[in-house]
């Protein structure tokens, strides 16, 4: 398990990477929010810990800027005594979990363990409840969706085509297979009901629907989810 440190206080950091390393992680550090990023970016570690106050890029927007990118890895804020709605803020932007400073060392290495037990990543995907893309998460199990922190409620076709497509992306799939899939052989919808049904999930899910990152139309073949 490998941990991303992201914390401009010295001393913290010394004594956060000496405890988590007697507890068998391998962690590294960044000392400012840019570095924090693009080292987040390598997409190696397990989990990160993100101070919100950082040098040249905050705990908020590199949070964002990972989901955005759909980076799923679960984050765990750290937030100064008192910043009650900044950590409601840091939730909406992607953040799993927060930890008010200062904090018991003993309460970090609980968060940190029950985030590692939640997360997709460990699991290798079997077990793949939770899937996050930019600002949104899927719990597929409990067949709830929501945005920025907030539930958005979907169809069951909306839900049925948006898992369909998760649970094949990268793969392009043409109008009338999504309607075999999807909607069954039985169905007497035309390719002109999927339109609409990827129309509502994009004005739902995406950030700028008219220029879907995700639910991505391939001119000419279909659609395909881009992740
Ligand atoms: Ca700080």
């Amino acid at each position: 398990m490998t941990i991303l440190l992201v914390e401009d206080e010295p001393g913290l950091i010394l004594t956060l990477t000496d405890r988590l390393v007697s507890e068998g992680f391998e962690v590294e550090s960044a000392t400012d929010g840019l570095a924090g990023l693009k080292a987040a970016l390598g997409g190696k570690f397990d989990l990160i810990i993100l101070d919100v106050m950082l040098p040249k890029k905050n705990g908020y927007d590199v949070a964002r800027d990972l989901r955005q990118k759909g980076v799923a890895t679960p984050i765990l804020m750290l937030t100064a005594k008192g910043e009650t709605i900044d950590k409601v803020l840091g939730l909406k932007l992607g953040a799993d979990d927060y930890l008010t400073k200062p904090f018991e060392v003993l309460e970090l290495l609980a968060r940190i363990e029950a985030l590692l037990r939640r997360s997709p990543n460990q699991t290798n995907g079997i077990n793949a409840e939770v899937f996050r893309f930019g600002s949104v998460s899927i719990d597929f199990k409990r067949a709830e969706v929501s945005k920025m922190g907030e539930r958005i409620d979907l169809s069951a076709m909306e839900f049925k085509l948006l898992h369909y497509l998760i649970d094949n992306r990268g793969n392009v799939h043409s109008r009338d297979q999504l309607l075999d899939a999807v909607w069954g052989y039985d169905a007497m919808p035309t390719t002109r009901t999927v339109d609409v049904h990827i129309a509502w999930l994009r004005q739902k899910l995406e950030e700028n629907p008219r220029h879907p990152q995700f639910i991505q139309t391939v001119h000419g073949l279909g659609y395909k989810f881009a992740a």
